[in-house]
């Protein structure tokens, strides 16, 4: 994310190095940094950087912090917070009328969102939209930059938010409360997804790095999942240089489903200056000592495909925000466990102490059968 947005190709890219730091200063790329962060980072700010080799630290400092995204989603140790309020989105059904910003710009493709989308509710602050763009493997690989318990899904869709009360991006990007990033992971389905039709069947008109076209405004709602109240949150990064520590992640549970059809669309038809643009994922980060939440106890109601192995693990995610990993589910079912284990104890030994008294009887009886025999002996 925060990719350079600045869309002058690939071959002019070295050449305008100058013009781009200009328009950088003057606010029309997204990795503009305000004056008090161009001070900080000039000199390494625009060195160029791919996926191929990741070892972004060398020159983007952040890139090595301690709140790196993306991570594996471990759910065995997501802490269950049922206050997480749901996601509520307002003004994401953009009028055709609007135009939208569709570009290349070598590391992803990016749809230019308005400010008049925002998440209305779910944080303490509004957020307004500002793009969305995607990240997607190859042939070969899968592509999702979140993991979910070491699954990595076919693709994914990262719909960038800046606080508000930052005003820009640029300002809020530098901010630790300043980005809410909305994650959607893709999977792989039998139907094609009309509702990408707006982005994909556009992709071949800007194949060459740098290229963009407009495209009308659609329903932005269409391509997020249905259930935008079970989500895992945590706090993380960017997750390209300069890799700013500054997003509230928001990773849906619910996937989206497009064709392998459209996922070869998205796979092949974008280039770089280098080659093809595939494989544009940043690997796992490490989790540190940050905690993971989960809006929701289990999957039961969830429409999200997942690997068996993974479901049985995901099932068996109901734990408290306290740190206290027993949910009143748990304490019952200990409570009930006892209980049942003290009645069965109680009935063995009440079957013992039976059939001792039968046993005793029995004795008690045969002597009866005897004392007869003594009493005519006597
Ligand atoms: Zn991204």
């Amino acid at each position: 994310m925060l990719n350079q947005n600045c869309r002058t190709p690939y071959i002019m890219h070295r050449l305008l190095f100058l013009v781009l730091a200009q328009l950088l200063t003057t606010g029309t790329c997204d990795t503009n940094p305000d004056p008090e962060h161009k001070e900080k980072h000039e000199g390494n700010m625009f060195v160029p950087w791919t996926y191929e080799d990741q070892d972004w630290s060398k020159d983007y400092e952040l890139c090595n912090g301690n709140s790196q995204s993306p991570i594996n989603i471990d759910t065995d140790e997501t802490i269950l917070n049922k206050k997480l309020p749901s996601i509520t989105l307002e003004g994401y059904n953009l009028s055709e009328t609007e135009q939208l910003d569709l570009s290349n710009d070598g590391h992803t493709v990016k749809l230019s969102l308005p400010d008049s989308m925002s998440i209305s509710h779910g944080f303490t602050q509004k957020y307004l939209a500002t793009q969305l763009h995607f990240h997607w493997g190859s042939g070969a690989t899968s592509g999702s930059e979140h993991t979910v318990d070491g699954f990595q899904y076919a693709a994914e869709m990262h719909i960038v938010h800046f606080a508000a009360k930052y005003g820009h991006l640029n300002k809020a990007a530098l901010k630790a409360d300043g980005i809410a990033v909305l994650g959607v992971l893709f999977q792989i389905g039998a139907e094609d997804n009309k509702n990408y039709d707006h982005i994909f069947d556009k992709l071949q008109d800007i194949a060459e790095e740098g290229a963009n076209v407009h495209i009308p405004g659609f329903d932005i709602n269409m391509l997020l999942p249905n259930q935008l109240y079970r989500f895992f949150r945590y706090n993380g990064s960017f997750t390209t240089p300069p890799c700013f520590q500054s997003v509230t992640w928001t990773v849906f549970n619910e996937t989206v489903q497009i064709s392998q059809a459209q996922l070869d669309k998205l796979e092949t038809s974008l280039k770089t200056g280098h080659g093809m643009l595939d494989s544009n994922f940043r690997h796992a980060q490490p989790l540190n000592r940050r905690t993971v939440f989960a809006s929701f106890s289990s999957l039961t109601s969830s429409r999200r495909i997942v690997p068996k192995e993974n479901s049985v693990k995901l099932d068996e995610d109901d734990k408290s925000v306290d740190g206290n990993h027993f949910t009143l589910g748990d304490t019952l079912a200990v409570i009930f466990g006892t209980l049942f284990g003290c009645t069965v104890l109680a009935f063995v030994i009440y079957l013992l102490k039976q059939r001792k008294r039968q046993r005793s009887n029995t004795e008690r009886g045969q002597k009866v059968i005897y004392k007869p025999a003594a009493t005519m002996e006597a």
